[in-house]
């Protein structure tokens, strides 16, 4: 069994150094056991803060650890009556090979046909997409919505489930190839580069109406350039801020805060943060069912970054806080 374990905590951008690949035998199941094989493991922005020691929502994992991840995995062999082997599971096994379950946690994927999905656009972040543009942002036909990360996991279905709806839909990405994707497949009305100088001016030109609703994916900078175009009422839902996973200190220049505070008072605007499982756990099957309604019916596209083998996911997740992937970024790690 090969398995990723946290070496070192990062100080700023992790490195390859923070991570080490070990061996060990492949565990065998006992009464009421299942053992399961990952075959694909989902990379996501949260990793980084699990890799810090720092105060959050979840605890971090431990020195020597195996890194967390939710897999979609097989099971190779069931002393548990609810599996049989062959059986394909969403499970949070984690950065390794094999993983032995009591079966607690594990949920069916049943014939999905591309089962990499349950981890994208049909699983956590086509979740978080839903339930933070649906149930915070409020959108309404006609309103203007913001999402930066336009092409990755969560962006690509928040502007595809806003244009469902029928507002107009602004993407900001990283670089000419992601901001052609989004509107040319995702359909959305403009999109613009945060590299550019001049972001704040082209969000701006985008937002003539200005913006309803801002999904916020990553601070920094795109916020600075957001918020002076917040319309009164506008929703902002904080479901990250990828921008300063890396951070080692506050950013430059002058402080902020005032400025956000009297634009929260004068605009009024509802600013909202959420985890997506604490908060909305208990509505996943109603998303299951819309998402799998639009999905079967072609109205939601996704695009998926798969990098091969265990050893990979290192490199990989350093790369996704860097804009390196493009779509879902997903490790591979057996047929
Ligand atoms: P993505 O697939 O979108 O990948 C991350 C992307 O973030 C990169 O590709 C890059 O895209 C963008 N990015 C990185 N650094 C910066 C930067 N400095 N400025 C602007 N963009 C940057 O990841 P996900 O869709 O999985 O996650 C998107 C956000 O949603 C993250 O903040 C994540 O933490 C959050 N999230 C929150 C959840 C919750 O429960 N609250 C659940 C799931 C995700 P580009 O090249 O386009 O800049």
């Amino acid at each position: 069994n090969r398995r990723i374990v946290l070496a070192s905590r990062p100080v700023g951008e992790p490195t390859v150094a923070n991570f080490r690949l070990e061996t060990a035998p492949v565990p065998q199941p006992a009464q009421g056991q299942v053992l399961l094989r990952a075959l694909y493991l989902s990379l996501d922005p949260y990793m980084r803060g699990r890799m810090s020691a720092a105060k959050s929502y979840a605890k971090p994992v431990g020195l020597g650890d195996v890194m967390v991840g939710g897999t979609v995995s097989r099971v190779e062999n069931s002393l548990h009556p609810d599996f049989k082997a062959g059986d394909l599971v969403l499970a949070y096994t984690g950065w390794q090979d094999y993983f032995l379950s009591d079966g607690s946690g594990l949920h069916k994927l049943g014939d999905l046909a591309q089962p990499s999905l349950a981890l994208g656009v049909l699983g956590m972040p086509g979740f978080t997409a839903y339930m933070g543009l649906l149930d915070i942002g409020q959108p309404k036909a006609g309103e203007t919505v913001v999402v930066a990360a336009a092409s990755g996991a969560v962006g690509a279905v928040v502007g595809q489930i806003a244009k469902i709806l029928g507002c107009r839909v602004v993407g900001i990405a990283g670089g000419a190839e992601k901001c052609a994707y989004v509107t040319t497949e995702l359909g959305f009305d403009a999109c613009l580069d945060h590299h550019a100088d001049d972001m704040a001016a082209q969000l701006a030109d985008a937002c003539p109406a200005g913006i309803d609703v801002y999904f916020e994916n990553v601070g920094g900078k795109v916020f600075d350039a957001v918020l002076p175009l917040l319309n009164t009422k506008a929703r902002v839902p904080v479901c990250g801020l990828i921008a300063s996973y890396n951070a080692t200190g506050l950013p430059e220049g002058p402080d902020r805060l005032p400025l956000l505070a009297s634009t929260i008072l004068k605009q009024r605007i509802c600013m909202q943060g959420f985890i997506i499982f604490d908060d909305y756990g208990h509505r996943y099957p109603e998303f299951l069912q819309q998402m799998g309604e639009w999905f079967a019916a072609g109205r939601i596209k996704f695009r998926e970054d798969v990098v091969h083998g265990l050893e990979a996911a290192p490199e990989a997740l350093i790369g996704l806080l860097k804009g390196r992937n493009f779509g879902k970024l997903i490790v591979k790690l057996a047929d």
